[in-house]
C-alpha cells in the first residue's frame, strides 16, 4: 500500500455495543451503495448530496481513532452504504488488520469478487449479509429499488454459496417491511433459508424512499402482521 487509503468515510463511531454482538466496536460507515432499497435508513450514505451528507472523513483519521481506542475495542464494523462497490476496500482492511483488531463486513452480497478476494486475504473475521428477498427478479427488484436481472441474482447467489463454503463466520439478515414484502416472500424465504436467516422488523425513521407502511409491533415480524 502506498499513500493515503481512499476509502469514502461517510460516518465513523469511535465505540459502539450494537453493531457486533458481543463486542465493543468502532464503525466505518462508507459512503455509496448500487443499491437503492427504499427502507434504508442511512440515505445519505447512498445518495450524499440529496440527503445533505456531511464532508466525507479521511479513512487516515478514522484510522488513527481507532488506533488511540485499540485496548478498549474488541473489533472495528466495516458497514455502509455497500462497502465491497469500493476498490481500496482490501487497503483498509489491512490498515484495520494491521492495528491487531478483528473486522466485521456488512455486504449487500451483489459484489462476490471483491467479498472472494477479503476472506481469501483473511481480511475479515465476520460477515453480515443483506437477503432483501426471495431470489428472483421482481422480488428483488422490489425491495431494492434497482432493476435486478438474473445476473445480479447469480452474484448474490455466488456470494452465498461462497459464505457456505470459506468458514468465516456469518449471519443473513433480512429486514421485513410492511408494505413491501408480501406474506408470500417471507414464506419463501424462511422455506429457502431456514434458520439461517433472520427476519428482522423494518424500523420506523427516515429512509431513502416513501414508505406507506409503518412498522410492526413486535421485533420478529409475524405473517399475520404482514
Ligand atoms: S439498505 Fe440498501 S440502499 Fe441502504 S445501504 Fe443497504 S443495500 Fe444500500
Amino acid at each position: 500500500m502506498s499513500g493515503p487509503v481512499s476509502l469514502p468515510v461517510g460516518g465513523f463511531l469511535p465505540q459502539s455495543l450494537v453493531d457486533w454482538p458481543g463486542r465493543v466496536a468502532a464503525v466505518v460507515y462508507t459512503s455509496g451503495c448500487n443499491f437503492r432499497c427504499p427502507f434504508c435508513h442511512n440515505p445519505e450514505l447512498v445518495l450524499p448530496k440529496e440527503f445533505g451528507a456531511p464532508p466525507l472523513i479521511p479513512f487516515e483519521e478514522a484510522l488513527e481513532r481507532i488506533a488511540q481506542n485499540r485496548n478498549l475495542l474488541g473489533g472495528v464494523v466495516v458497514t455502509g452504504g455497500e462497502p465491497t462497490i469500493h476498490d481500496s476496500l482490501p487497503d483498509a482492511l489491512r490498515a484495520l488488520k494491521k492495528l491487531g483488531l478483528k473486522v466485521k463486513l456488512d455486504t449487500n452480497g451483489s459484489r462476490p469478487e471483491m467479498l472472494g478476494r477479503l476472506i481469501g486475504e483473511g481480511l475479515v473475521d465476520e460477515v453480515a449479509m443483506d437477503v432483501k428477498a426471495p431470489l428472483e427478479p421482481e422480488a428483488y427488484s422490489r425491495l431494492t429499488g434497482i432493476d435486478c436481472p438474473p445476473e445480479l441474482l447469480g452474484r448474490i447467489r455466488d456470494s452465498l454459496l461462497l459464505l457456505r463454503r470459506s468458514g468465516v463466520s456469518h449471519r443473513l439478515r433480512c429486514t421485513v417491511v410492511k408494505g413491501l414484502h408480501t406474506k408470500e416472500d417471507v414464506v419463501e424465504l424462511t422455506e429457502t433459508f431456514g434458520p439461517a436467516l433472520t427476519l428482522q422488523r423494518y424500523r420506523a425513521g427516515k429512509t431513502l424512499g416513501e414508505l406507506e407502511a409503518g412498522p410492526f409491533d413486535s421485533a420478529m415480524p409475524a405473517l399475520s402482521e404482514i
